[in-house]
Order: C-alpha cells, then structure tokens, then sequence
C-alpha cells in the first residue's frame, strides 16, 4: 500500500532548513572573516609596537654610546687643560728663572761699571772727608760745613746707585704699574757709567705715562734696549738717541731709537732668540731682546724692531696704558 502525501510542505521545511545552514555557514564564514582580520591587525600592532620598541632601543644605546662619547672627549679635554696649565705654570716659573739669571748677568757685566761708579765718589768722599777733618781742626768751620754737604751728596748718589741696581735685580711680576719717566731715569742711571764715556745727543719726546707693567720690569727692558744701542754707536762719531712716545689704540708706543750701525738681514731673523748675539766674546750673552720681549709680553704688551731707511735701529715697545681697563682673567674651568 502506498501512502502518497504532498510533498509541498515537505520541500518547504527543507528549503526552510536549508537556507538556516546556508545562513548559519554564511554567519561562521563572516566571524571566522572577521576573526582573521582582527587577528591580522593586532599581529600588525604587535609588529609595530616592537618595531618602535627596536628603534627607541636602539635610539637610547646611541644616546648612551654619545653621552659616553661626549663625557670622554670632556675628559679628555679636561685633561689638556689640565695640562696646559702645568705646562703655563712651568713656562712662566721657567720664565721667571731666565729673568732673574738674565738680570744677573747684566749686573755681572755691568760690574765693572758698578765699581768705577761707585770708586769715583768714595775717592772723593775720602779726600773730603780728611780736609775736613783738617778745617775743623784749623777752625774753619764754613769751609767744613761746605764739605760735609758734598759728602752728603755724594752719599746720597751712592745710595741712589745702589738703590737702582737692587731695584733691577729683585723680581718683579706681571701686574702692577711704571710711571715712564722714573723708568727712563732710572734706566739711564743704571747706564750712567758707559754713558760718561759717551758724547750722546739724547732726544726725549715722550709723556710721564703710567703703564701696567711693574716698574723694575720696564726698567730692565729700557736698560736692554738703551745699552744695545749704545754698544751700537760705538763706532758712531755723532751718537744720537731718540726716545719718542704716541698713544695708539689704548697702548703707548715708545720709540727706542739710535743711529748705529744697524742690523743686517741675516741677524734680523734672530733678533728675538735667546742666546742670539753678534757681540765678541763675553760681551753678548744674547738674552737682552728675548728677555724684554718676554717682560713686555707678559705684561699684555710687545716688542719689536724697524730698520728705518735713514739707518740705525728702532725699537718699539708698546704696553697697556694703567686707565685702559685690564683684560678679562681666564674663567675658571
Ligand atoms: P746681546 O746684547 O747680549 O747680544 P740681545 O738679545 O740684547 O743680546 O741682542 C741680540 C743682538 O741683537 C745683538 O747681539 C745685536 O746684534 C742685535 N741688536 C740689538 N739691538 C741692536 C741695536 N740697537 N742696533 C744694532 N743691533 C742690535
């Protein structure tokens, strides 16, 4: 027996069915989908954020490596510092000692001078001393009087002398102030001995200027610069000297002048190195120029030479006039 039943509603429960599969597919399809998008973007967010984390690493091992770098050329530089000023200390120490030797040395060769200096009143002083002895025992008491003034003088003289050259020989150093004209005076007078033997016409045309430099320090450089020129006009029939001065940019400029015999341009090269000298013998110890030169420097000055046309020799000093104001101190590292 067959039972035929309609297959209408049969069909229609199935196409029912069906299309909740199809949908139900069609919905884990879509959340797989999306599952796997939003996989792909954290893996993309992870993949960022390490690669950021790479690069702030690797961005704070270079700090580190220039902060490193930095610190060692900071210590490095600390260091040349450090040693630069050893090395002015040692200069300047070295300095002073050449200084002194040098001024020694001058006095050593100024010796004999000092002794003709100073015979020439003590022989007076003796001879005055016993006539006056004499007039007081004649009475004459004016007479007496008269002599024991000059001995006065001639004491006072002696004393002066030897006042100056202790002056030169003691140290000096690099601040302090001269007054020009006491320097000149005295630098003549410590060269008064060689001077006496000399007919020189001396020009002076300068101001009693005060200049930052110590005053036995300028002293010893005009005593240089003068004696060279005298032992330049040796030969010279008619010595002349010129001191001239100018005020330039804060500075004044002191103008050593002779007419002696001149340098040649071999010399001229080696003015200014230690031990250089054209003088015989003994005579030339070849630190004079190097040592003023040395004095005016540290003194924030210079000194250099001319050749002028007409002949003879020029030398200029120039140091920092006291009211220009003194420059800046190195500030401390
Ligand atoms: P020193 O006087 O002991 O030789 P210096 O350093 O004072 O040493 O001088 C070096 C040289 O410079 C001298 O030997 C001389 O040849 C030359 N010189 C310096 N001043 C003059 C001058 N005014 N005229 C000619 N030559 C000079």
């Amino acid at each position: 027996m067959t039972l035929l039943t309609p297959l209408q509603e049969l069909r229609s429960e199935a196409a029912r069915q069906g299309m909740l599969v199809a949908v139900a597919c069609a919905l884990v399809a879509f959340l797989l989908i999306a599952w796997n998008e939003r996989r792909k973007v954290i893996a993309t967010r992870l993949a960022a954020r390490e690669a950021l984390q790479e690069a702030n690493n690797e961005l704070e091992r270079k700090i580190a490596e220039r902060t490193a770098d930095l610190r060692a050329s900071n210590e490095r530089l600390k260091a040349q510092i450090r040693e630069r000023r050893l090395a002015e200390d040692t200069l300047r120490r070295a300095q002073d000692e050449l200084v002194q030797a040098g001024k020694l040395a001058a006095i050593g060769q100024m010796s004999t001078s000092i002794a003709h200096e100073l015979n020439q009143p003590l022989a007076a002083l003796r001879t005055l001393s016993g006539n006056t002895i004499r007039f007081i025992e004649r009475g004459a008491l004016d007479t007496a009087s008269t002599n024991l003034k000059t001995i006065n003088e001639l004491v006072d003289r002696m004393g002066r002398i030897t006042a100056s050259l202790r002056a030169f020989a003691r140290r000096g150093d690099d601040k302090g102030q001269a007054s020009l004209r006491k320097a000149v005076d005295a630098a003549l007078q410590v060269l008064n001995g060689r001077l006496e033997n000399f007919d020189l016409t001396l020009h002076e045309h300068f101001e009693d200027v005060a200049l930052r430099i110590d005053q036995t320090r300028l002293e010893q450089i005009l005593v240089n610069l003068v004696g060279n020129a005298l032992d330049a006009m040796q030969a010279q029939p008619l010595p002349e000297l010129w001191l001239e001065g100018e005020i330039a940019d804060g500075r004044y400029r002191l103008y050593v002048r002779d007419n002696g015999h001149g340098i040649g341009p071999e010399a001229r090269k080696h003015l200014f190195e230690p031990f250089f000298t054209t003088k015989p013998g003994e005579h030339g110890l070849g630190l004079g120029l190097t040592l003023s030169a040395s004095l005016a420097a540290a003194a924030g000055g210079s000194l250099s030479a001319e050749h002028p046309s007409s002949g003879g020799t020029a030398f200029i000093l120039s140091l920092p006039l006291l009211d220009t104001p003194a420059p800046p101190e190195a500030e401390p590292i």
